[in-house]
């Protein structure tokens, strides 16, 4: 083995198994030495136990053949399994997935062994307590606040994934901004007199559902403290307890959407802003949730696939107009097809103005990709790294709009992010984090009339909640070695500029060595084909779209991308020895671009602008969206040039051959 040519890049070294599994032996001890240790601890629960398999019973002949089943069963699932997508490899570029870091492997693998299940503390009387500490992780990296003795203090937790995670910021954030109706209806039936409530221009009963419902998360969450202390104070127990009830038996996770609307017509089902390029699951959100996918509505992307705020302003302008009820807005920081980052400063920023006129919403960020780029941005002591000193750092990133975007996430109420992609950790991992744990007050299974303690007793009271970690989440039973594989590998790469920032950085790094070479690419190809960079690049994703020099239909130059892309695909009754790269591909539709973005890009493609259309025709000529080939650049060894040409320039001499024998051959 030579001496590394790049001695800066030695950090790396230790960090993942590796391509070639570089890293096994240390994968193997220090797994042959916890699960030894996990022997020894079974052994010391009660060391007095005499051994209940004796140990003469594995010469029995069940138990042999049992042994054999088991062996012959793992063989031919390990069989299987080695036609397995390499995502650790730096030829895997497709989807959102790499090597992963060994301590979080190990440490879920160790876990595992003890299997605890995060559904309360009683069933992880170890972990549950790691899970909440990556909630104030997670949370620190984003500029929340996690100091319990100021408010508002943040909370998050693990889930099965980015998905889960949108759903339950719904979820929440129906929960609590539903809640000052139900109570207002409640009272008003029970002919029960409250007073002037902080942040409300009108005695509390007689305030409208447009009012209560547009009221901000920390608002509603006080008005809730408020009006139950006053009620305790104005009613004997029993009574208290029974508004407290009356209260519950209105919300609508009681009486369900159609009934709550219906006891409340003047407001109209609510809806969800996204951006175009919002991922799937916020479809299937707002369907779970009741709520209908036809109250999700798109805000326009501008030309860099981030959300247009001056589109996001007339939207709400107009929603306010028609009072027109708002649940959230969500901002995408790292879109799944692009990578590229809403402007969070801009969707904060509208919220201030529209509050002003009586609109409100919740903020929630889906950071399930991006999430983790945050870590760059700041310092071990918790302050932004500034800008110039990150533009010493990388070619082009961030620029401006970045930045801004990631300084302001302290401002949303909650965020998603992904410890399953780029955390680096194995599936199935995302989180959930909210700016303000009390949210939690609105969400419980049991105990729904429990009145809020005083002061000297909140922390006792969140310790409580958190606890039985189930009754205030979506999930029930979830397995804990989950959480222990990102507690750990955030305690051995804190998410900080200097540490896990230094990885998500290199994934930068790559993606600008990729974008600065697509000249070569072009050249490589002039004359044969073109090649085009929809857009520019916020992150680590880039797409091309490819089109033979001289081709002018859209729906031709996109038969050719998907014959480029079957070279590239996972599956397709391919083995993985016989592809070169693995890539990925998505579609950008014509109703998700503006007329300026659609005319450039077909002008830069050479195409007829007729074949690009809304409605296509079945002449084969026209299509609806551009096919796109699409790169993932997670894995930090891509651009490593120690054995000559680097994978990066590799794929694109690959492609560029790929796109030469794909036009002869036809
Ligand atoms: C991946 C992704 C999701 C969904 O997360 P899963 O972990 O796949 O459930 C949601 N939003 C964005 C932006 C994503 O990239």
């Amino acid at each position: 083995m030579g001496k590394p040519e790049n001695n800066s890049r030695g950090w790396l070294h230790p960090l993942f198994l590796g391509t070639y599994a570089e890293n096994d032996e240390l994968l193997e001890k220090v797994l042959v030495e916890f699960l030894r240790d996990h022997v020894y601890w079974r052994r010391n629960v009660h060391p007095e136990d005499r051994p209940q398999i004796p140990v003469m019973a594995r010469y029995d002949r069940d138990y042999q053949e049992f042994v054999g089943r088991m062996k012959s069963e793992l063989h031919g699932l390990s069989a299987r399994l080695k036609n397995s997508a390499p995502f650790f490899n730096p030829r895997y570029i497709g989807h959102m997935a790499s090597d992963l870091l060994l301590p979080g492997l190990i440490a879920q693998l160790v876990t595992t062994l003890y299997n605890p299940n995060h559904v309360t503390d009683e069933a992880a009387p170890v972990t549950l307590e790691l899970e909440l500490q990556v909630g104030l992780q997670l949370a620190t990296m984003f500029g929340f606040n996690v100091d319990p003795q100021v408010e508002p203090c943040a909370w998050g937790h693990v889930t099965s994934g980015g998905t889960l995670a949108n759903d339950e910021a719904l979820w929440y954030l129906r929960a609590l901004r539903y809640w000052p109706l139900a109570a207002a209806r409640a009272l008003r039936e029970a002919q029960v007199e409250v007073g002037q409530l902080s942040g409300l221009e009108d005695e509390f009963a007689r305030a409208s559902d447009w009012q209560l419902f547009n009221l901000g998360i920390d608002q509603v969450i006080h008005l809730r403290r408020e009006l139950l202390a006053q009620l305790k104070r104005d009613h004997s127990p029993a009574q208290a307890h029974k508004l407290a009830a009356l209260i519950e038996s209105e919300r609508v996770e009681t009486l369900g959407m159609a009934e709550f609307h219906q006891r409340h017509p003047d407001l109209a089902t609510p809806k969800v802003l996204v951006p175009v390029t919002a991922h799937y699951s916020w479809e299937k959100a707002l369907k779970l949730l009741g709520l209908g996918s036809a109250n999700l509505h798109t805000v326009a992307v501008d030309e860099r696939m981030r959300m247009d705020g001056k589109a996001l302003d007339r939207e709400l302008d107009e929603c306010r107009r028609e009072q027109q009820p708002v649940l959230a807005v969500i901002g995408v920081l790292g879109t799944t097809e692009y990578g590229s980052i809403d402007p969070i400063d801009d969707i904060v920023a509208a919220r201030q103005r529209q509050r002003r006129q009586g609109l409100d919403f919740g903020i929630h960020i889906d950071a399930a990709w991006g999430g983790y780029l945050a870590s760059i941005f700041r310092h071990a002591d918790g302050s932004l790294v500034s800008h110039e000193s990150l533009r010493e750092q990388f070619a082009h990133f961030p620029s401006p709009e970045t930045y801004q975007a990631f300084a302001a996430l302290r401002h949303a109420d909650s965020i998603t992010v992904d410890p399953h992609k780029l955390g680096f950790v194995p599936f199935g991992c995302g989180a959930y984090v909210a700016r303000n744990r009390s949210m939690t007050d609105f969400i419980s299974q049991r105990a729904a009339y429990v009145f809020d303690p005083e002061e000297s007793t909140a922390e006792r009271e969140y310790e409580r909640r958190f606890r039985n970690l189930g009754q205030y989440i979506l999930e029930g039973s979830k397995p804990g070695a989950a959480a222990a594989g990102v507690w750990v590998t955030h305690k051995v790469l804190p998410l900080d500029h200097d540490h896990f920032g230094r990885l998500c950085g290199e994934t930068i790094r790559n993606n600008e060595y990729f974008f600065d070479h697509i000249d070569e690419l072009r050249q490589n190809l002039a004359g044969i084909a073109r090649i085009v960079l929809p857009f520019e690049p916020d992150t680590n994703l880039i797409c091309l779209a490819i089109n033979p020099e001289g081709n002018r239909s859209l729906g031709a130059m996109n038969a050719f991308g998907k014959r480029i892309y079957a070279h590239l695909r996972v599956g397709g009754g391919m083995h993985i020895h016989q592809r070169e790269f693995f890539g990925s591909r998505t579609l950008v539709h014509r109703s998700a671009l503006s007329p300026t973005v659609a005319e450039r890009l077909v002008s830069e493609l050479g195409l007829d602008p007729a074949t690009f259309v809304e409605d296509p025709d079945d002449s084969g000529d026209q299509a609806d969206s551009i096919f796109l080939l699409r790169h993932t650049l997670m894995n930090p060894w891509l651009s490593n040039r120690e054995h000559g040409l680097n994978y990066l320039d590799r794929y694109c001499r690959y492609l560029a051959d790929l796109v030469r024998n794909e036009l002869v051959s036809k």
